[in-house]
């Protein structure tokens, strides 16, 4: 089947079957690669590997760390708050979905500043960046670069991308959206993702920061949640996650064969168009209500024209192959999310399944 699942989400299928074989053994190694030592030579091997990998896919500069810290990217929104600000000082979080709110939840002992939110609409559209009430002694401004929820991603027609914000570093959320376009590292402070979308499985995230910024105290914290340690052991202060971070180095490399950012960059736009004009092509049977200048490339949310009609399409949907199309929760309705693993033969096959189902029922 097409897996339009949001997270986990679907792996190449040249991956998985390497990861069986990998599974069962190792080479010769005579055992599976989750049964050995994240310290032997083997593992090392792999984890150094999907960092070199991630640093050629991602093209990041030498002055930028990369962490694999285990867990999600929730875990992250907590951490980077502990790490880069100090107790009561400011940070700026401009809030562009549901995701950008659960970040604001993490956040104790520091001074938050809402920059801007989009709330107000109903997160259809950024608010424009001339609108963002920035404080100047910030610690960081956090942003979300592409909502999985609500289908809002900072694109180009929104204004500069990414946006400016002066001497305070930018922190962005890439879970959603990391690696489908080419991205200036060197315009962010840090970057982060859990893995389970464009990178690999659920358990592991990336995090890539400005080696600078690692300089400062940030706030008491227990060593396992420092990042300056974390990057001192390679990521393995304790037991890392060593199944995923193979699969994630799997993929990663996976994504170097096909071209690239550069290669995904061209699918993406190809796969996001052909959604959403069959959306807005048809005559209000399907609706999509973001704005078309930040409408995600990744997360196509839609609904209905009737609500009564949501469990005959996805039913349909099943029998036709494709699965993983219900909406979240917040929103209801459909969503599509079109990751870099769905190939553009998998978005054609939804979009006939669209037209069909509106003959029928439209
Ligand atoms: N940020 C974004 C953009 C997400 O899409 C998600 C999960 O879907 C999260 C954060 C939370 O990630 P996790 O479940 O890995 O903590």
């Amino acid at each position: 089947a097409y897996n339009f699942s949001p997270g986990p989400a679907a792996l190449p299928e040249a991956v998985l079957r390497q990861a069986q074989a990998d599974m069962l053994e190792w080479g010769d190694a005579g055992a599976s690669i989750v049964e050995m030592s994240h310290r032997g030579p083997e593992f090392l091997q792999v984890a150094r590997q999907a960092e070199a990998d991630l640093r050629t896919l991602l093209a990041i500069p030498d002055d930028y760390a990369v962490l694999f810290p285990a867990g999600g990217a929730t875990t992250q929104q907590a951490l980077i708050a502990l790490n880069f600000a100090g107790a009561g000082q400011r940070v700026d979080y401009v809030v562009s979905g549901h995701w950008g709110k659960t970040a604001l939840k993490q956040l104790v002992s520091v001074d938050v500043n809402i920059a801007a939110s989009g709330d107000s609409d109903g997160f259809r559209t950024i608010p424009a960046r001339e609108t963002w009430r920035l404080s100047k002694e910030a610690a960081y401004v956090h942003i979300t670069a592409n909502e999985t929820i609500h289908g809002v991603e900072f694109r180009p027609g929104w204004g500069r991308v990414p946006p400016d914000t002066g001497d305070v570093p930018l922190f962005a959320d890439f879970s959603s959206s990391i690696a489908s376009e080419p991205v200036d590292v060197s315009k962010y402070g840090l970057i982060y993702a859990g893995a389970q979308k464009n990178l690999g499985p659920v358990g592991i995230s990336v995090v890539i920061v400005r080696r600078d910024l690692l300089e400062r105290a940030g706030q008491p914290r227990a060593d396992i949640f420092d990042y300056r340690s974390q990057l001192a052991n390679e990521s393995m202060l304790n037991t890392p996650p060593t199944w995923n971070w193979y699969l994630l180095g799997q993929t990663v490399r996976w994504m170097i064969e096909q071209g690239g950012t550069a290669e995904f960059d061209r699918r993406s736009a190809l796969k996001s168009k052909l959604l959403y004009e069959a959306i807005d092509g048809s005559g209000g049977f399907y609706r999509n209500e973001v704005d078309p200048s930040v409408r995600s490339r990744m997360n196509v949310p839609f609904f209905l024209a009737e609500a009564a009609l949501d469990a005959a399409f996805l039913e349909g949907a099943r029998e036709a192959g494709l699965i993983g199309l219900k909406g979240h929760r917040v929103l209801g309705g459909m969503r599509a999310s079109i990751y870099n693993a769905m190939p553009v033969e998998g978005v054609q096959a939804l979009v006939d399944y669209m037209q069909e189902f509106r003959r029928h029922h439209g």
